[in-house]
Parts: C-alpha cells; structure tokens; sequence
C-alpha cells in the first residue's frame, strides 16, 4: 500500500502537481542522495522534506535558524496531519515531555530541532538509527558571503557526521554561486544533487521610484492595500517610529519593530501581525526573517536595503501564497552614503569594503535604471528572463510575455524587456529617455558639477541647474555661468533623480569633505561630456499623464479586487473571519490552516459539500475533516462565522 510522492502530495496536501524542482529534491531524499535546494521565497522548499517525512520511510530531522519561525513550522505540519515535533530552548516544559515521549515512542515523523539544540549533547546520535534524512533549511547563514551568518551552523557538518545513513538536504533561497560553494563544503555535502530554481517571482509587481516624500509615499501604497498585509522597512529607528506614528494617525492598523524595543514589545507585534490582528508592520531589517505570514500583499522600502540581494529577500516575503503583491523601492543616493557610512564604522577588511562598496553600487543601478526590473533581478543571480521553458527548471513565464531572451552580458535592452507587465518600467510608470535625451540632459548636470569644481553638495548643485535665485550662488557669481538655469523646465524632482542616477552609473561622485558631502564629476563623466561612453536616466511617468498606466496601477495595486467580484468579496471576509477564529483558538497563525487562495476559490465557486470541497487546490484529507464542516457552514449562509 506504498505510496507514490505524487499521491501523498495529493492527500496530505490537497495538490495535484509538484512546483519546479520539489519532485526531484524529494527523490533524491528518498534515494538516500545528499542535494541543495535552492529555490525563491515561496517555492515551497518545506515540502522537500516533509513529504519524504509523510511516506514513512523514517524521520526526519530538519535544522532550521529561527525558533519562532519553528513552531509555526511545526503546526502548519501538523495540519497536513504530520507527526511533528520540535526540540528548542524557549520550549515550555509541557510540549518538550510530549515532544521527548514522541520520540521515545517511535511516533514522531518530523522532528524540528535549533542548531543550538542539535549541538549540545548527542541529540543526532540518539537520531542515528531513524533518521533518514537531515534537512538543513535557510542554509545560507552557514556563509560569510551569505547576509545572516551564523556560527552554530558552522558545527552541523559535525553533529551530522553522527548519523552518516541519512542523506542531506541543504536549503536557502540565496543563490549567489559562492554561497553554495560554502554551503556544499560546510554542510560537508557528498557529491550532492544540485537543484536551482529560478529566482524570478512571477506573482510579485516591482516598482522602484525617486524618494521624494518618504512618509507621503509610503502612506499611498499601503492605503491601495487597506485591510491587507503589508510590511514597510526603513532604515533607521527613528524613521520607523516616525513612520509608525504618522500611518496609525492616518488610520492604518499597525506597529512598530525595531532592536531598540522590548523584547516582549516586538514579540506582540510580530504575533499581531502573524495572527493578522495588525496589517502592517514598519520596521528596520530586523524583521523578518522569522516572518512565514503568506497573505503579505506589499512590501514597502522606504529606503534603500544593502544589496539586492538584501532586496530580494525582504521584498520576497510579499505573496508567499503566489497571489499578486507588490514591492515598492523609494530610492535615494544618500541612503547608499549611510549605508557606507555603517560599514565604515564596522572597520572591516579592504576586501569586505570592497565587496560592500559594489554591493551598494548594483542596488543603485538597480533602483533607477530604466530598465524591466525582473530581468534586473534575474541578471543579478545570474538567470536568463524570461525564463527559458527547460524542463521543469523554469519558473512559469508571466502571461502576455511575448519577450525575447536577455543579450549575454550586461543589461537587456529595453526593449527586449518591454513584457513583463509587472514593474514600473514595463507597466509605463517609468520611462527611460531617448538616448540622445539621456545623453544632453546628463551633459548639462555634470557640466553643472565640474563647473563649480566640485566644492558644493547636490543641493546647491539642484538650485543652480533650476535656476533658483539663492543668495550664495549669487555670492559666488554662478547665476552667470552658463549652466545656471539649464535644466528648469524638468522640475526639481527630476533633476534631484538625475543626480542619483548619474552617481549610481558613476559619472557623478560624493566625497566626504571635513564638513559636507561634496558632489564632483568622475573621469567617466568627463568622458561623458565629450562624448564618450554611453548613459541611461529615467523619469517617473506622473500618474495622469497617461489614463491607461493609471488604470493599471489601479488594477495592479488592490490585490483581491482583481481577482475576486464584489459580492464574493463579502463572503471572503467572512470565510476569513472564522479562519481568524479558529487561529486564535487554536493559538497558531491563520495562514496555517488554510491560504487566502483557498479562501478566494472557496468564496468564487461556493462549493456545498465534502466533496466539492475536496477540489479546491490546498485542502488535504486531514484539513478537510478538521475544517470542511465549518467551513462549508459558513459558505451556506448558516453561520455567523464566528465560532
Ligand atoms: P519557501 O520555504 O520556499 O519559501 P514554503 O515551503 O513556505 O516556501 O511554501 C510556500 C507556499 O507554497 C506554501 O504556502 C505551500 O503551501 C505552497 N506549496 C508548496 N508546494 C506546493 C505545490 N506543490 N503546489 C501548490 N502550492 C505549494
Ligand atoms: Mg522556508
């Protein structure tokens, strides 16, 4: 009565077909190969390990950075009607016993342990003779090179070294190649099998704008998503409670995180807003990483991450239920300075600086190129966009995509990458210029800089290029310089974006005099000006320039809107409404027992019994029996949903 993986996906799970790469990286477990799985946010790389898990081949023990995260983990596998555990130091001493009586018992199939907990004592020599399989997930904080290093994972190779019979599976979302090559030689994997996915997230609306009224823009996103999940980061504390003060004044419902609060104080925001009692959260990078909710509909920068790599996963914990979301970047070169400025004071190694230095240059050129924004992402990890249909490698390609593939090397051309219909740049929002256009108008700002040889900061340099009257540039006889004036008729919002641009391509420089960041021309500009070299500069296309771009920012923007008619609307708030209550009941996070997508699909096609139920994408056998009844109660109309 053995099952394929096929129909055990199907019964414990409610789905009909793997996702790219899942079905390989669980044969290879089943075949006892040790492999790296690298996948984007939202592949479904749990599923790797706990199917093999629900075939009863033995346990399996997953290694995973986050006890928070963990014992959400441990019930959203307890509702695919898994036998899971977890073994942690925050464990209150009931479901430890439960959890060591289980083990003892020979029960337990899915056995979640910390690092820290794997390493003290000989918890895997205990495990030797059961554990088929050792996942080791978020296996990049293994790496220096990674963003979330951790020296306990460096010791794991070690304790694994205890149980050689079971295979390794290495997980993360990260797929720079010397991050994988830590990962295969730390990790000690044996000849691994090597999955990659493709990191586009076709689900995900990328937008990157100039930064011109922080809080202003922010307030517009997260209103196009009221009553849903939204996070906004920024950089330091006192944006986000700046931030926080001024979007809870304007009605929004949520909190601030940050390292500087109470432990106790973040803890609630972040169960608040799991237990989706709170939409939105502001909040620095401290945040997320032991964040699952999957119903996030925007992810708000409002400044600008590290790297993209930073970028791509905060902005990737958008539309974890593969819905629309969408991912905004206000963008300014000054946060890149700050940026520095940090790292300078972290004393690091020249070669550390360095790789600092390019990372703030590619999330530069990321944010104001003018360029498809998917495409950017995929070149950065080095992948093809669109995706090229090989096997089943390749991340579906957004419909009405009628695009060619990237040129080797470099950026794609514009044009190539017109199709993606999901980021500012393809959506029309933003327009690169002519390039003769781009060419002139980058003239007239670094002539602006190299006449005032570099002695001023990019505000006066602003002021001169608009012509304002100003009492130093009157002082210093530059209202009679040729430039003075150059660049009025582009408003200073533009020319404010322009000099980001030109200092991320850098023609443009700042330095840090004794007292002021000083803006000054590089050789490449000088080049530039005699026409050497080529420039890229793009505009924000206002809002009502163009009706149609509107209407699609629109329709892009609320999330269910599209998806869902009014009248069911209704019904999806209510379906959501006993979901919430069950959650709170049952103390784990709502997104848990079922996804907003099984909601939608219950609310759009009103199933009425078991059986129609039973169809819809996501309930397994074990939740259908635990939830269908209340469920289809409330479907009828003869429940007030809540319970
Ligand atoms: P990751 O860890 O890679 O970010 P998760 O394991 O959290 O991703 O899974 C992301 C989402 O995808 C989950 O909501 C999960 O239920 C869903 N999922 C996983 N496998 C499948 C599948 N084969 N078909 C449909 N949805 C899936
Ligand atoms: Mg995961």
């Amino acid at each position: 009565m053995a099952m394929t993986p096929e129909e055990t996906l199907k019964k414990r799970w409610g789905y009909d077909s793997f996702k790219p790469l899942q079905k390989e990286a669980v044969e290879a477990a089943l075949t006892g190969r040790d492999c790296l799985v690298v996948l984007p946010t939202g592949g479904g790389k749990s599923l790797c390990y706990q199917l093999p898990a629900a075939m009863g081949k033995g346990l399996v023990l997953v290694v995973s950075p986050l006890i928070a995260l963990m014992d959400d983990q441990v019930a959203a596998a307890r509702e695919a009607g898994l036998a899971a555990d977890a073994l942690h130091s925050n464990l209150k001493s009931g479901p430890k016993r439960e959890a060591y009586r289980n083990l003892a018992s020979g029960r337990t199939e899915l056995l979640y342990a910390s690092p820290e907990r794997l390493l003290v004592g000989d918890l895997a020599g205990e495990l030797a003779a059961r554990a088929v399989l050792i996942a080791v997930d978020e296996a990049h904080c293994v790496s220096h090179w990674g963003h979330e290093f951790r020296p306990e994972y460096r010791r794991l190779a070690e304790a694994m070294e205890r149980v050689p019979k079971a295979a390794r599976m290495a997980l993360t979302a990260t797929a720079t190649p010397a991050v994988q090559e830590d990962i295969r030689v730390q990790l000690a994997l044996r000849e691994p099998a090597v999955f990659v996915g493709h990191p586009d997230r076709p689900n995900l609306i990328y937008r990157a704008f100039p930064r011109r009224d922080q809080f202003k823009q922010a307030l517009e996103i997260v209103r196009r998503h009221s009553g849903e999940g939204g996070i906004v980061y920024a950089q330091t504390r006192k944006d986000v409670e700046r931030l926080a003060a001024g979007l809870k004044e304007a009605g929004v419902s949520c909190a601030p995180y940050h390292a500087g609060l109470a432990a106790q104080e973040r803890r609630k925001a972040q169960e608040d807003f799991v237990g989706e009692r709170l939409d939105v959260i502001v909040a620095t990078i401290a945040f997320g990483m032991g964040i699952d909710r999957s119903n996030v509909r925007c992810v708000v920068h409002a400044n600008t991450p590290r790297s993209v790599e930073h970028y791509q996963q905060e902005s990737g914990r958008a539309g974890r239920d593969g819905l629309p979301a969408e991912c905004v970047l206000f963008f300014a070169a000054s946060d890149l300075a700050a940026h520095r400025y940090l790292a300078k004071k972290d004393l690091l190694s020249p070669e550390r600086e360095r790789a600092v230095e390019r990372q703030l240059r590619e999330i530069g050129r990321y944010a104001v190129a003018p360029v498809c924004r998917h495409s950017l992402l995929a070149a950065h990890f080095g992948a093809p966009y669109p995706p090229v249909k090989s096997g089943s490698a390749a991340a579906p390609v957004p419909a009405g995509n009628s695009v060619k593939e990237a040129g080797a090397g470099g950026y794609p051309q514009p044009e190539e990458a017109r199709g993606c219909g999901a980021c500012d740049v393809c959506l029309g929002e933003t327009k690169g210029l002519p390039e003769e256009e781009a060419r002139l108008t980058a003239k007239k700002a670094l002539s602006a800089a190299w006449r005032t040889e570099g002695r001023f900061g990019t505000g006066y340099i602003v002021k001169l290029l608009l012509g304002k009257e100003d009492e130093r540039i009157t002082r210093y006889g530059h209202d009679k310089l040729q430039v003075f004036g150059l660049l009025k008729d582009a408003g200073e919002a533009a020319v404010r974006s322009w000099i980001d641009q030109l200092i991320v391509q850098d023609f443009l420089e700042i330095v840090d005099d004794r007292l002021y960041p000083l803006l000054r021309i590089t050789a490449a500009g000088r080049a530039l000006c005699r026409d050497e070299g080529s420039v890229r500069l793009g505009v924000p296309v206002p809002p009502r320039a163009g009706a149609k771009s509107k209407k699609k920012v629109k329709k892009a923007g609320r999330t269910l809107a599209a998806v869902l008619r009014t009248e069911d609307e209704e019904l999806f708030e209510r379906l959501r409404t006993l979901r919430r209550s069950i959650a709170d009941k049952a103390g784990i996070p709502p997104y848990v027992i079922f996804h907003d997508s099984v909601l939608i699909e219950m609310a759009a096609s009103k199933p009425q019994t078991l059986y129609h139920l039973r169809v819809i994408k996501g309930i397994g056998e074990h939740k259908l029996e635990k939830y269908g009844r209340l469920f289809l109660d409330v479907i009828a109309g003869e429940s007030p949903a809540v319970g």
